[in-house]
């Protein structure tokens, strides 16, 4: 069964967002931090691939490796 992150009105599911996309080094598969349909916002590539991703970099720009100031 394949999960959406939500639905658009007006268009088929194939076109909705998927929830997921797994790990994988093949091309339709998420890169991990170095993905670029993560990078891109691609609209067919996983919800929580990209919540991840971008928050992962977040964080690392905000919170940087090393001693506190
Ligand atoms: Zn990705």
């Amino acid at each position: 069964m394949k999960f959406y992150a939500h639905r658009l009105e007006d268009q088929p599911p194939e076109n909705w967002e998927p929830l997921f996309t797994p790990f994988g080094n093949d091309g339709d598969q998420c890169q991990r931090d170095t993905c670029p349909k993560c990078a891109s916002m691609n609209p067919n590539h996983g919800h929580l691939n990209k919540v991840a991703y971008w928050t992962a970099h977040f964080a690392a720009e905000m919170f940087p490796p090393g001693p506190d100031p």
